[in-house]
């Protein structure tokens, strides 16, 4: 199971970073970067860019460390933007594209779609995120929905792409008292029709937190997409210590 930490535009300074960083290092004694016998989570950490590589040279043994966005291209005149190539010749793993964030600050689904692709293509992996901006009442409805941006989001993307993974996270329940699909047993049908058309490694976010995150553990996903939770260090450990049990 892979949990991927946004801390969105979070913390106001790279010595708070550190100071999460350092309380989970030293918490989690038997933290290593990938699964073993000890640990079934893999953590991954997506900071502000700004704080990417200084956090990434200190606890590089500890985390995987990508970034919240990168461009969709590789170089030239774009004055604020970082290039896949960049983000990658720095050592970044992974990066986190579409997120409902971003969307709401005007990204279009076919500026993701450009994004995801050049970014597979220097070999990141990607964090792809969709999901339904209002809550929808039907079962139909948000399949409609998730479909028609599907073929977007994934137009021209090898249907076996090893680096990429989905996140459902409906834009509804993220950083919200609601919890993700009302019922669990909702968000288990739509996994259901998903893995029946997808095959993509899917994540879930969407106030994800230690409070709830048992409910989802019997679902057929492969990790969570957690934000608002990931800047508690206290929290972070309860969330890792339920997810590998
Ligand atoms: C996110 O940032 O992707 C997210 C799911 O945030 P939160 O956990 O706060 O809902």
């Amino acid at each position: 199971m892979i949990l991927v930490f946004n801390w969105k535009m979070n913390p106001e300074k790279l010595s708070d970073a550190e100071a999460i960083l350092d309380f989970l290092r030293f918490a989690q004694d038997k933290l290593k970067k990938t699964c073993t016998e000890t640990q079934s989570v893999e953590v991954w950490f997506a900071p502000p860019n700004l704080y990417f590589e200084p956090l990434r040279k200190k606890y590089n043994e500890f985390f995987d460390f990508g970034l919240q966005n990168t461009f969709y291209e590789q170089s030239g005149a774009f004055t604020g933007e970082i290039s896949p190539k960049m983000a990658k010749n720095i050592g970044g793993e992974f990066v986190i594209l579409g997120h409902s964030e971003r969307k709401k600050l005007g990204e279009s689904l076919e500026d993701i779609n450009k994004k995801v692709l050049a970014s597979l293509e220097v070999g990141l992996r990607v964090i792809l995120c969709f999901g339904e901006n209002v809550k929808l009442k039907s079962r139909e409805n948000i399949i409609f929905e998730i479909k028609s941006q599907l073929k977007i989001l994934l137009q021209d993307v090898p249907i076996n792409s090893e680096n990429l993974y989905l996140a459902y996270e409906p834009a509804w329940a993220i950083s919200s008292q609601e919890i993700g699909p009302s019922s669990t047993e909702e968000l288990k049908t739509f996994l259901d029709w998903y893995w029946q058309n997808y095959k993509f490694p899917i994540f879930y976010g969407g106030s994800v937190d230690s409070s709830n995150i048992e409910n989802y553990l019997t679902l057929k996903l492969n990790g969570f997409l957690i934000g608002s939770a990931s800047l508690k260090p206290e929290e972070i450990t309860k969330i890792l210590n339920i997810a590998s049990k």
